[in-house]
């Protein structure tokens, strides 16, 4: 077929309706267990000021430096498609005062996010996140607690083979002597390290840890730890974490190397993984499904009072993926009766009485398009309902229809404002 002249734009992608039924579970297992451990909704907008990013996710992280969909406006200010909802929902947090409410202030979001990528497997430049945040605890407690809603949420999609990554970047006491033994480290060896990572040397050197670079990640197997350089209280933080992980029996590695890509993380920071295809050799490897950590700082950072906080971002669009190379969806609710109708009055008389059964809250499937009523029971048959109701033109002369039991092929008529009861009595009756 000849290339089409509009296609969606590069790394962008339609969610189709097959993908649709997979989307709903996972979104209604995210949202319930965040209602159970006391989330709330809240919503920003997809476009807010490009500042936010530069000056929360950092000017040297990828994402601001080379990942932001930005715009002018006619009004001349200069705008970003969201490329991650953390300094969205600490901005709105600040913005309306919410550090006034009964710490700490939980908060869930999700929709989709903007960063320019290189379009690979599993990564789009539109992607779907489901987001949560907690405001105003700096116990690891909450870090633990974020980590089992994580993994909560995977199990309760039936995922298998979970695992989460877990370290400390320690704080603003003790990262600087890190930093500064990494960038020791460092120095000799950027001929040894790829272009970008010679600049992050100098820029952001913690970054250098995350660089996917078969050569990088060979220095880095040497590098010094930043965990041989946390502070007292970083130190019991963290201890603190892995004993809460312990006694919740969530399954974890320590990885000394897991910095993430963002500035504003302290202490705690964390990823999350499903195995590809369990059981299948083909497929090995792991899928990164999301991440999160503590970010203590920012919220003083954006001229607010220092606040403790945490959180984690799922990909949506990964758990769809994982969840369909593991499990089913389960199924939405199937319809039970079909309605066939034979010429216009009764084509007419059922629009009425669909309504009628929507009401009483049983799902009626047609096909309004077929008139030979073979085709229309082929169809139900397919569908694979119990009953069929049959409304020809004798019974919309006689106000009657016909109700099929599909199984045994009985029939019988009955008037047709009784049509729902009797349908509810035969559903019951099952
Ligand atoms: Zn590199
Ligand atoms: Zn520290």
């Amino acid at each position: 077929m000849a290339k089409l002249k509009f296609q969606t734009p590069t790394g962008m992608h339609d969610i189709l309706p097959e993908d649709q039924a997979y989307l709903r579970s996972i979104m209604k297992v995210a949202e319930s267990v965040s209602a159970f451990y006391g989330f709330q909704r809240i919503d920003t907008p997809i476009l807010e000021n490009a500042e936010l990013y530069e000056k929360g996710t950092g000017v040297s992280t990828d994402i601001v430096e080379k990942q932001m969909y930005t715009l002018k406006t006619r009004g001349g200010d200069l705008l970003a498609l969201r490329p991650e909802f953390t300094p969205n929902i600490v901005r709105s947090f600040l913005q309306h005062g919410m550090y006034n409410l009964p710490q700490p202030v939980k908060l869930y979001t999700s929709g989709p996010l903007f960063r320019y990528e290189r379009p690979q497997e599993g990564r789009y430049r539109q992607l779907h996140q489901f987001d949560v945040e907690v405001f105003g605890d700096q116990s690891a407690a909450i870090d633990a607690q974020l980590i089992q809603m994580f993994v909560a949420i995977l199990k309760d999609l039936k995922l298998s083979h979970i695992i989460v990554e877990v370290n400390s970047i320690g704080d603003s006491q003790c990262r600087p002597y890190y930093k500064k033994a990494l960038i020791s480290y460092l120095k000799n060896k950027q001929y040894a390290v790829c272009t970008d990572c010679r600049r992050r040397i100098k820029t952001n050197p913690l970054r250098v840890l995350d660089c996917k670079e078969e050569k990088c990640q060979q220095i880095r197997s040497q590098a010094p730890q930043m965990i041989d350089y946390l502070c007292q209280e970083c130190k019991d933080h963290f201890k603190s974490l892995l004993e809460f992980l312990d006694e919740a029996d969530l399954p974890y590695h320590l990885d000394p190397y897991l910095v993430r890509g963002l500035d504003y993380y302290t202490k705690t920071v964390f990823e999350v993984f499903a195995e590809r295809s369990p059981g299948n050799p083909d497929e090995k490897g792991f899928l990164a499904l999301g991440g999160g950590g503590r970010y203590d700082g920012l919220m003083k950072l954006y001229g607010g009072r220092e606040t403790p906080a945490a959180g984690f971002g799922m990909g949506i669009d990964r758990v769809l993926s994982a969840v369909k190379r593991q499990s089913l969806p389960s199924e939405p609710s199937s319809p039970k009766i079909f309605l066939a109708q034979l010429g216009d009055q009764a084509k007419k008389k059922s629009m009425k009485l669909f309504e009628e059964f929507r009401k009483a809250n049983i799902s009626v499937a047609e096909s309004l398009g077929r008139d030979s009523l073979r085709a229309q029971l082929a169809r139900a048959d397919k569908l694979g309902v119990s009953h069929t109701l049959i409304l020809g033109q004798r019974e919309v002369l006689d106000n009657s229809i016909v109700i099929r039991t599909m199984g045994s092929g009985a029939q019988k008529t009955v008037k047709l404002n009784e049509a729902v009861e009797e349908v509810k009595k035969l559903i019951r009756g099952k």
